[in-house]
């Protein structure tokens, strides 16, 4: 699953850093602005933030229709839409690279005593806008084109269960990311230059560090598990019926526990994956899916979006239009949903409050549920190749290996036509899992379609994330489970409010875990919390 909310923070970043045709027509067409060279750093300033408004309300307008595709767009409607979505790409493509913001943005680079607020913004907008200039005219085009026909084929490849049909044209998403990353520049890996795309900081030495750390360990502790006595399989639901009027009231009850602000947003039924969509000041959608035989994927998905949701809601409304008001990378954007939705949507105490809830909502069908049921059943192992069904700890298995897929491709190690072997073989390798077939192994995800490399790394990043930021909530906060057992969830909000989310990006990930944990993103926090759950769940 790609999470739009920081697929929405990464364009509207991008739409931020854009010259309004109309903020450079102004000074220009001003009494006596004959030249750049008369406009001053603060004048340039203003206009810069003027461009950023306009182009975040046409950002937020991209964002509105695609919540649509995704909810109630009638399907004869398919055609014109996506003719309307492609004529406002193309409006924000050409401002992305218009020469005047990059004038604009030089002269108030030049400027000096800026606030924390200008600097950031400042540098923001310069990251974004030398890296546009840097690709050449007809790059956008050519990606977007070579995109559309690889997402076309990798669709029918699914159907006809045939890599090969997929191949050729993987190669070329893969030979144009290549290129991109040689435009952009990177100090040791091609793949350097991606990762930092989506995770400003992140590198493969960084990658390589922490997964290197982890990878082992949940390997051993899957192991364990697996040969433990102790069973979690057992399915809590039953055979019931659980009326999805009855789940949505449930989940706007935690998620409103946790701090979802429904003035500013709403969960919506979605047709396809649950994802969140900012679309501006006060407005969040995050959508959802129900399945009445078991409630667990309303609302754990719930929880996770509303963890991007409550984020999003809690960046000053002041920043927004500004490109610090956005999410400062992914691999933080994925922790705040993860520690929703794992560290705390999955502890004991969450569901010592929540479980009686649950069972007056759905009984009979739950009398016969106790906590340590409950606890078990949400985090039992799923091992198997699909990575979307996969539980929390093998979940970061199917990570690193397409991460290490990802880097090993980008330095020339293995090539595209390996891929499924490779692929297969370290779902046996890491998982002991056999995949059969290409459609549920190397063709499971649509993101190397899309182009989207460097991306995957961020989910198990989010989750080391999470954890640090778990162990020094419950450092401020050691009596957390006590208020959860009691029904207050009031303090995770509060504490990443205070930590992460008021800052925006005026700080990047590497940074802003630097100042609410002490430490740059490190394993140990992670590895003590998986050691912790399991032990006590399967009595290792
Ligand atoms: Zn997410």
């Amino acid at each position: 699953m790609r999470c739009s909310a920081l697929l929405r923070g990464s364009v509207l970043a991008a739409v931020i850093a854009i010259a309004a045709m109309d903020a450079s027509c102004q000074i220009q067409d001003g009494p006596g602005r004959n030249n750049s060279s008369e406009i001053m750093p603060q004048e340039a300033y203003s206009s810069l933030l003027n461009t950023s408004l306009d182009m975040s309300y046409l950002a937020s307008m991209i964002s509105l229709s695609e919540l649509d595709q995704a909810t109630s767009m009638p399907e004869n409607a398919t055609v014109y839409r996506a003719k309307a979505q492609s004529y406002l790409a193309d409006l924000r493509n050409k401002k992305e690279i218009d020469p005047e913001f990059g004038m604009l943005l030089s002269i108030a680079s030049n400027g000096s005593g800026w606030s924390t607020v200008v600097a950031a913004n400042l540098r923001l907008w310069n990251r974004d806008y030398s890296k546009r200039i840097k690709l050449p005219a007809d790059f956008a085009a050519r990606e977007s084109e070579t995109a559309s026909l690889a997402e076309a084929a990798w669709e029918k490849a699914r159907e006809k269960d045939d890599y090969t049909i997929f191949q050729p044209h993987l190669k070329a998403m893969v030979e144009l990311n290549r290129e991109k990353a040689r435009y952009w520049g990177y100090q040791e890996h091609p793949y350097d230059a991606l990762l930092d795309d989506f995770m400003p900081g992140m590198t493969v030495a960084k990658c390589d560090k922490l997964f290197d750390l982890i990878k082992h360990r949940i390997i051993e502790l899957i192991e364990e598990i697996k040969n433990s006595n102790q069973t979690a399989s057992k399915n809590i639901y039953g055979s019931g019926r659980y009326a999805e009027e009855r789940q949505e009231e449930l989940v706007k009850n935690i998620t409103t526990a946790l701090g979802y602000d429904y003035g500013s947003g709403l969960m919506e039924k979605t047709r396809r994956h649950p994802e969140t969509f900012s679309i501006g000041a006060g407005d969040v959608r995050s959508t959802i899916r129900y399945d009445e035989s078991n409630p667990e994927e309303a609302i754990m998905t719930a929880i996770h979006e509303g963890g991007h949701g409550i984020a999003e809601q809690k960046i000053p409304q002041a920043y927004y239009g500004m490109p610090i008001g956005t999410e400062p990378g992914m691999n933080m954007a994925e922790a705040e949903s993860r520690l929703f939705e794992n560290n705390l949507g999955r502890s004991r105490a969450f569901w010592q409050f929540w479980l009686p809830q649950l069972k007056q909502e759905f009984s009979p069908e739950m009398d016969n549920v106790s906590l340590e049921d409950m606890h078990r059943y949400i985090n039992r192992l799923n091992l198997g190749p699909i990575r979307v069904d996969a539980d929390e700890i093998s979940y970061i298995l199917h990570i690193i290996i397409r991460y290490e897929i990802e880097r090993d491709l980008f330095d020339g190690n293995i090539t595209v036509d390996d891929l499924p072997e490779i692929w297969n073989q370290k779902y046996r390798d890491y998982l002991g899992v056999n995949v059969t077939d290409d459609r549920d192994g190397i063709l499971q995800d649509i993101h190397w379609a899309d182009g989207y490399f460097g991306y995957f790394p961020a989910y198990a990043l989010g989750s080391i994330n999470a954890a640090q930021l778990e162990a020094a909530m419950r450092r401020d906060h050691p009596d957390l489970d006590q208020r959860f057992a009691s029904g207050d969830f009031t303090i995770p909000a509060a504490w990443m409010e205070e930590h992460i989310y008021k800052y925006g990006s005026i700080y990047d990930t590497p940074e802003l875990m630097k100042r609410a944990t002490g430490n740059e993103t490190e394993v140990y926090d992670f590895l003590n919390y998986l050691k912790g759950k399991y032990e006590a769940i399967y009595s290792l």
